[in-house]
């Protein structure tokens, strides 16, 4: 895949301010912020979108998101926070990089914002659809 903002980042040929960094995640704090305290954490690994990426580099990342999370709640106070995780320009993602946001939600109302229309479930597809699902993990 081509390279992005954030593979530059890593490599520090663009400033950040960065929050952590180990073998195969690094951390910063998003330029475009929702809130005080909004982080990106990101995969060494320049893989587009989440299905893409290796199991060792999830592993990686998804034994630190939970930490990171507390990190930035105890630094800005907050007590509830979003994870925010785009994949596709569909989906609102702008740099085709994985990242996950960390978005501190506070009193005032700032953090993301989310539009949730819920469907209504259909049992006898939703079963069809869950067993194609499971035959293809
Ligand atoms: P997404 O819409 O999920 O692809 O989000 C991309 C995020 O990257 C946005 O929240 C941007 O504010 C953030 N971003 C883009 N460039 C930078 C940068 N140079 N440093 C920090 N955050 C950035």
């Amino acid at each position: 895949m081509s390279d992005t903002i954030f593979s530059k980042i890593i490599r520090g040929e663009i400033p950040c301010h960065k929050v952590y960094e180990d073998k195969h995640v690094f951390a910063f704090l998003d330029i475009g912020p929702l809130s005080r305290g909004h982080t990106l954490v990101i995969p060494k690994e320049a893989a587009a979108t989440l299905d893409q990426l290796s199991d060792e580099s999830a592993a990686a990342i998804g034994r630190v998101l939970p930490r990171l999370s507390r990190a930035v709640l105890k630094a800005t106070g907050a007590t509830a926070f979003n994870i925010l995780q785009n994949n596709g320009a569909a989906a609102h993602q702008a740099v085709f990089h994985v990242h996950f946001h960390i978005i501190p939600k506070f009193e005032n109302g700032t953090g993301l914002g989310i539009r949730w229309e819920s469907q209504k479930f259909d049992h006898g597809a939703g079963a069809a659809l869950a067993t194609e699902i499971a035959a293809s993990v």
